[in-house]
């Protein structure tokens, strides 16, 4: 397994490091407290081509292989976690158009999902179909030159910047897979209102909305797919975006193990340093362990996903760790703090309520246990 990146490529990953710590920490903390959208403020993430990493280059994108581009979702994390999932969606959807739209579909949105005024969004929760989003209830009703899609749609990141949306409806009615299929959708359409969700416990500058779909027509041409690929065409987006989900997690435990570290150094008790403690020295010790094991782990996916290998259980168990260990490097984060943790002063305090949605979204840590059990499973 070789994971070494091109000497272009760790220079781009260190130009996005020193970039994301200097421009977007500062206005991560600052959104976080006003609870602001960080959507307005990437435009010189797109000068830098970060909105185009899973763009291929004959449809102007940078085509960054998997391996760089979970570096660079890392940096990204580091520095605003916000931001990192807000290009972690958009690139999972890049990637969904690339390999699922009609041609024609495909050579005319691609290339534009590198400019701004075209984020991209994932629309497959409902109010009533999260983990299960094979009962999924948006009606997908057949019309002269396409469909016109209802139902509401829940927690779709991007979901109020967003220009181009894939959504998960039903075409028929039954249980069975055949039923969903996989549209994209120009929220420039008629019939679609989107509402922002407040109130969220961390990642407060990514949106979060609710949609609702009235009669929302989609051409014929923005199937994704055929007819009844719904469901397999998002978990195979899934697989891709949880490599995603585990360097943002992978990021924000780097991010928190450099504070404790830090802070362990300037803290005196007793007269000496914290660090000075071995009880605080475990505490570091079992976070730099555990996050270079989860590093370890997306390496892995990421390196299979390069080799066009399959990798569904790879990610999955990339995603599991990855996200469970940086919430106990979080946690442990504070701890070193003591009281200054508990307090928004502190950068480990929004860290710390940040990091607590990756063991949530794109499958919750139980969904990834019942993905890694049935390949298993299915092998033996
Ligand atoms: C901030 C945020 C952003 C999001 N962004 C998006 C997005 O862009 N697009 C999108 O489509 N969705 C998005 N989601 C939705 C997210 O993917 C779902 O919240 C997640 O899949 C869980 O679904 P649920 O919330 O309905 O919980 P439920 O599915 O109701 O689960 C509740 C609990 O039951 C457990 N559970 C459910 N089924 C099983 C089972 N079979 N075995 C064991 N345990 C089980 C779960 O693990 C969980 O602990 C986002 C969510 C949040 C909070």
């Amino acid at each position: 397994m070789v994971m070494e990146l091109s000497d272009d490529h760790r220079l781009m990953v260190e130009t996005v490091r020193d970039y994301a710590r200097a421009e977007l920490t500062p206005q991560d903390i600052e959104w976080d407290r006003s609870e602001s959208s960080c959507c307005a403020a990437l435009g010189s993430l797109y000068e830098m081509g970060l909105m185009s990493m899973r763009i291929p280059e004959d449809h102007g994108g940078l085509d960054l292989p998997t391996t760089c581009y979970a570096r660079i979702i890392r940096e990204l994390a580091y520095a605003s976690p916000s931001v990192a999932v807000t290009i972690a969606v958009h690139s999972m959807v890049c990637e969904v158009v690339q390999h699922f739209a009609s041609a024609h579909v495909r050579d005319d949105i691609l290339p534009t999902l590198a400019s701004p005024g075209n984020l991209a969004a994932f629309a497959i929760s409902e109010p009533d179909a999260g983990s299960d989003p094979g009962s999924a209830k948006t009606r997908a009703e057949r019309v002269g030159g396409g469909w016109r899609l209802s139902g509401a749609k829940m927690w779709v990141t991007n979901g109020i910047t967003g220009r181009w949306f894939v959504v998960l409806a039903r075409m028929a009615d039954g249980e069975h897979a055949g039923a969903l299929s996989m549209f994209l959708m120009d929220a420039e359409s008629e019939g679609l209102q989107r509402n922002i969700i407040h109130g969220k416990m961390g990642l407060r500058a990514s949106e979060t909305a609710e949609m609702s779909l009235d009669n929302v027509f989609i051409p014929e041409d923005n199937l994704l797919g055929k007819p009844g690929w719904g469901l397999r065409i998002a978990l195979s987006a899934l697989d891709g975006g949880r490599i995603g989900i585990s360097s943002q997690a992978a990021g924000i435990a780097a991010a928190c193990l450099d504070l404790m570290v830090s802070y362990a150094r300037d803290r005196e008790q007793f007269g000496r340093p914290i660090a000075d403690f071995q009880a605080v020295q475990t505490m570091i010790a079992d976070s730099q362990t555990e996050l270079m094991a989860a590093e370890q782990l997306i390496d892995k996916a990421t390196w299979l996903k390069d080799q066009g290998r399959t990798y569904s259980q790879a990610a999955s168990m990339a995603k599991l760790y990855a996200t469970e260990a940086a919430g106990r490097i979080a946690d442990r984060g504070v701890q070193i703090h003591g009281g200054y943790g508990y307090c928004n002063e502190f950068r480990i305090e929004q860290l710390y309520r940040d990091v607590r949605v990756t063991r949530i979204y794109e499958g919750t840590s139980e969904i990834q246990r019942i993905v890694i059990a049935r390949n298993l499973l299915a092998e033996t």
